[in-house]
């Protein structure tokens, strides 16, 4: 049945039995534009650009979902990010509930040249999924994921949480590489590379994406695979939000025994020349099974932490064996590796990293864990309650993807290695930005290139892409040659 039919249909019975009316079949109110004949935006360049209230009203009437102005009680919150350090106010907000809606969303935004961001689960550093007098289009009321245990896929909605995509799927015995914080968006997360705790045995986020639903700039429907526009599919692997708004992601799915041996071992800073210097050559031979990676840190009580997260994805006894080694090095403080449900891992950092911090990263890829690198991690680090350095442990499956074959460049990396931090107070930027910055700089000789999705700054598309540019480029020309998808870590449409 048609949904506004249905909706209208489940909308007269509610009332008839007195019932709350089903979630999404909500009577909409108009868009609240009898308080303002036009609304000021800004164009693509940068321009300023009339919104004709009739076009507004268009524009909501066409959508199932609501469009926001900023007279309207739930603008606030809508146009809120995770970082807090973006507070920004689009002129439109279009919060679409379906394909369609993103659809006549980007419509509209092409017809007129206005500035668009797209939302997902709004974890971007930078804050692209948010603009001034722009248009956004907010994904996140279409965030469920479906899980199908026979064909092992499950299917993602544009505006998903990574929290959904694995309970989703651990609700059937699988799993796919999902990310560290459980409130960060599938999207960006996946069109970036999507790094993640089970990345040495499944791959990047974008290794097991099987198939995408897009709309592309000219807002036509697009269902891209190995098998279907084949160079878009391509592109979106690695390639951010440049090509288009996607309303559904299918990822392979991997049977999993969820609980794991996992858990952290924790060492005084002191001891983190012993540390790093042992994990050097022992990362080397580790199994695929095996994810382990250094952070340094200051602890609660204001004392310097080198620390160690461990995931063993296999049969615990032989993960506690190829462990063992590291256990010997040094005194820890603490150690909680043990068997636990992988969720508890995958939230342990959602309230650290929670909605609505301050915060500033910076990144770079590591294909060598040098001593020149160990001794730099020694010196530079900073003992700062805000700060922290951690790394993404890559190689493994993530490593053997050839360089080219899909959008992500950095596929000879051993390791991603991050420096930042969060605060609550405006009034820590300054130094909390210019310490983080103060301390990746130390580390960068050691690194190529830098992962996207996790750098504040990353506004190096052509060179950080590398060899993956030109293609890129070629396949941006092609699907939106006036390059609308540009709040990202922008490609350049080719001539
Ligand atoms: C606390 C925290 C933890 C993180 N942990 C990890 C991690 O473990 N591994 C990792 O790889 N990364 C991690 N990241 C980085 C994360 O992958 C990126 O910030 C990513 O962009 C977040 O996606 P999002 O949908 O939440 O962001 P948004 O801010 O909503 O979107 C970011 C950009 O992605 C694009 N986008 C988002 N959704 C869509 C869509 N459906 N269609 C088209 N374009 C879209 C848009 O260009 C948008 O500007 C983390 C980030 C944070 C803040």
């Amino acid at each position: 049945m048609d949904r506004r039919k249905f909706c209208r249909t489940a909308l007269a019975a509610s009332v008839a039995a007195a019932i709350p009316l089903l979630p999404g079949c909500e009577r909409k109110a108009p868009v609240a534009t009898d308080a303002v004949t036009s609304v000021r935006g800004i164009s693509l360049e940068g321009a300023e650009l009339e919104l004709e209230r009739a076009a507004i009203r268009e524009l909501g009437e066409s959508l199932t979902g609501p469009v926001l102005l900023s007279n309207h009680a739930e603008y606030d919150n809508a146009r809120k990010i995770w970082n807090g350090m973006h507070d920004r106010r689009p002129a439109l907000i279009a919060r679409c509930m379906n394909t369609e809606d993103v659809g006549n969303a980007v419509t509209f935004a092409r017809e007129r040249g206005l500035l668009t961001a797209v939302r997902g689960g709004g974890h971007s550093w930078p804050g692209k999924s948010v603009c001034d007098d722009g248009l956004m289009i907010d994904l996140s009321l279409m965030n469920t994921v479906a899980a199908d245990p026979e064909a092992q896929r499950a299917h993602a909605r544009g505006g998903a949480l990574l929290n959904a995509l694995d309970s989703a799927a651990l609700e059937y015995g699988l799993i796919t590489t999902a990310g560290v914080v459980s409130h960060t968006g599938v999207g960006g997360f996946t069109l970036g590379g999507g790094m993640g705790r089970l990345n040495r045995k499944y791959g990047l986020a974008i290794d097991n994406l099987r198939s995408a639903e897009i709309i592309t700039a000219d807002g036509v429907v697009r269902r891209v695979s190995e098998e279907q526009e084949p160079d878009l599919f391509w592109a979106l692997r690695g390639g951010g939000g440049n090509f288009g708004v996607v309303t559904e992601f299918e990822f392979a799915l991997h049977p999993f025994e969820r609980k794991l041996f996992s858990g952290n071992i924790v060492w005084p800073v002191a001891q983190a020349r012993d540390v790093l210097e042992f994990y050097g050559e022992w990362y080397l031979g580790l199994s695929d099974e095996m994810y382990v990676g250094p952070a340094m840190a200051t602890g609660a009580d204001g004392a310097g932490v080198i620390l160690m997260e461990v995931v063993y994805n296999g049969d615990p006894a032989a993960g506690e064996k190829e462990l063992e080694p590291l256990r010997k090095i040094g005194k820890p403080i603490d150690d909680t590796v043990a068997m636990q449900d992988y969720m508890i891992m995958q939230t342990q950092e959602d309230v650290a990293f929670g909605h609505g911090v301050r915060s500033y990263i910076k990144n770079g890829m590591v294909s060598e864990f040098t001593q020149g690198l160990v001794d730099m991690m020694i010196e530079s680090f900073t003992n700062d309650p805000r700060l922290a350095m951690f790394t993404h442990t890559l190689g493994g499956a993530a490593k053997r993807v050839g360089e080219l074959d899909t959008a992500f460049p950095h596929r000879n990396a051993e390791t991603m290695v991050g420096v930042g931090g969060g605060w609550m107070d405006p009034a820590d930027d300054e130094s909390g930005i210019a310490l983080s910055r103060e301390w990746y700089y130390k580390l960068e000789p050691f690194m190529g290139g830098y992962y996207d999705n996790i750098d504040f700054d990353g506004d190096k598309a052509a060179g950080n892409y590398g060899p993956a540019y030109p293609r890129l480029s070629k396949i941006k020309a092609q699907y939106d040659p006036g390059n609308l998808f540009r709040l990202n870590s922008n490609i350049i449409p080719a001539a």
